[in-house]
């Protein structure tokens, strides 16, 4: 397809991630000639070290948890000889054949990927690329001349200095996979997202793990009733979580390492995992130089179609001061080349944006949350339901958990929700649906929900929320 100037719009896209493969195929989708600029894989570091991995880390995890839970459900399992082998708690994981499978599974997405933007017409260059001016890439000796970049490179862990990561004892979630056994007591330094999920999830494989919290609940920023679940499911699991303790220094000693706290208090263990935040990849790439605005934080400034201060630039995902989720990442990548190629374009909205926490049980939010309502940010209500007395948590031993609706005070307009539960990041669609098409607790309380079903919850919750008029 030629644009109005009589010849075809050119895309040049700078990282292979989310962000940047959504917009590689929304180009070739529009008839765009585009081409791709990736160093490692195309994925980026979604497939190949941050989401695809941990999240196939956490469902073997679960599936530990549900097999050391199965004797309370009366089911014994038998050796080859016949005896009844599993007792209750024991269960053991080979660590080297679960990384070895998600490390499968991680390059089986990329191929499967790459595979897809060739099919798709997208030319990938393999190099480490960087802008030279606003309409032109360069990789190496070729020069990639572009009406639209699209810059989407991500970020890496946060390191620090007086914690440098050795790959061996002290590592970043990349250098985990890396593990042939199981550590023997794994210090998780902070307790954002990553931290926890890492945590729960060798907890849930069979590791003693500490976690080295700076502030007094973990997840700071979520919902409050949601952390203090986790935080009680920490507990009854043996998972020891320190709070307010800033870890001040790591380093090896022998075969294993020691954390030393602010206050002086030391911790011991055989492994540390950092997970002390990311910094955005835009350094040494040439973008200050082409005009971009970087904030504070190295982060480039987009606004809601992941325009940058520059029109023929765009950012999408993590390098861009949005929300740094995969699926934010896609859809900026997207809404970038719509917006680009003069396309329906509609402007992110990040209230909408769902998001979960693959911890066990899993924290699923969308839409406005309890602080706001709280503080008057809008005029709502709230209505909290616990999942105890649904039968099918009853039938699935689920013990924990609650689906928590806030809706405005007039009309009841649904405008955000919380679901922890196993799951909950399939059971929160229903809620991302009436945020998104502005829904009453009404309209979605009239769905049929399947009984028994845990989704149940969500429409019963809705259904306690109507207005008697
Ligand atoms: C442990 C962990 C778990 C996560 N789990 C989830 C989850 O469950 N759900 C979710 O939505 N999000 C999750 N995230 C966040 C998610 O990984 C990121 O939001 C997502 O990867 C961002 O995509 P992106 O396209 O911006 O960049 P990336 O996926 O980081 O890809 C950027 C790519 O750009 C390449 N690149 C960088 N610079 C250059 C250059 N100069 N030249 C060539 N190539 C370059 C890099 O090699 C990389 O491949 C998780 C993050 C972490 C750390």
């Amino acid at each position: 397809m030629v644009n109005e100037f009589g010849r075809k719009h050119r895309i040049a896209v700078l990282g292979g991630g989310p962000g940047g493969y959504e917009a590689a195929l929304a180009g070739a989708q529009l008839g765009a000639e585009v081409t791709l600029v990736e160093r490692r894989g195309v994925g980026g570091s979604a497939v190949l070290t941050d989401v695809v991995p941990s999240k196939t880390l956490i469902a073997t995890a679960e599936v530990a948890t549900q097999v050391r839970g199965a004797y309370d459900l009366g089911i014994r399992i038998a050796s080859a000889q016949g005896a009844r082998v599993a007792v209750e708690g024991q269960v053991t994981v080979d660590l080297g054949v679960v990384n070895e499978r998600l490390l499968r599974l991680a390059a089986a997405q990329s191929a499967d990927m790459t595979a897809e933007l060739e099919h798709a017409g997208v030319t990938i260059i393999r190099g480490e690329g960087r802008l030279d001016g606003p309409e032109r890439l360069v990789v190496g000796d070729t020069e990639i001349d572009a009406d639209t970049i699209v810059i989407a490179t991500g970020a890496r862990p946060r390191e620090l200095a007086s914690a440098r990561p050795d790959g061996e004892r002290i590592l970043t979630w990349t250098q985990l996979y890396g593990l042939a056994e199981l550590p023997e007591h794994l210090i998780v330094v902070g307790s954002g997202v990553t931290g926890a999920e890492f945590a729960s999830a060798y907890r849930a494989l069979g590791a003693e793990v500490t976690l080295v919290s700076s502030r007094e609940r973990v997840l700071p920023g979520e919902d409050v009733d949601a952390a203090l679940v986790l935080e009680d499911v920490f507990a009854r699991t043996g998972l020891r979580v320190l709070s307010k303790s800033r870890a001040d220094r790591v380093e090896r000693v022998g075969d294993g390492v020691r954390v030393t706290l602010a206050d002086g208090r030391t911790v011991e263990g055989s492994h540390c995992l950092m997970a002390v935040g990311s910094i955005p990849n835009t350094q040494g790439i040439g973008l200050e130089e082409a005009g971009v605005l970087l904030a504070d934080s190295g982060h480039i400034r987009v606004n809601r179609v992941a325009g940058t201060s520059v029109p023929s630039i765009y950012a999408a995902g993590d390098c861009s001061d949005f929300l740094p989720l995969a699926s934010v990442a896609s859809m900026q990548g997207r809404t970038a080349v719509f917006h680009a190629m003069g396309d329906v374009v509609s402007p992110t909205e990040l209230r909408n944006v769902t998001s979960n926490i693959f911890t066990f049980p899993e924290i699923a939010t969308v839409g406005w949350q309890q602080p706001q309502v709280e503080d008057g940010t809008v005029r709502g209500v709230i209505f909290k339901l616990p999942l105890e007395p649904n039968a099918r948590a009853k039938m699935l031993g689920i013990e924990h958990g609650f689906v928590k609706l806030f809706a405005t005070t007039t009309t009841r307009q649904v405008l955000g929700g919380v679901v922890v539960a196993p799951k909950a990041s399939e059971l929160i669609l229903p809620i991302s649906i009436a945020v998104e098409h502005r829904l009453t607790a009404d309209e979605l309380s009239r769905a049929f929900s399947v009984y028994p079903s845990l989704s149940g919850a969500i429409t019963d919750a809705a259904r306690a929320m109507h207005i008697v008029r």
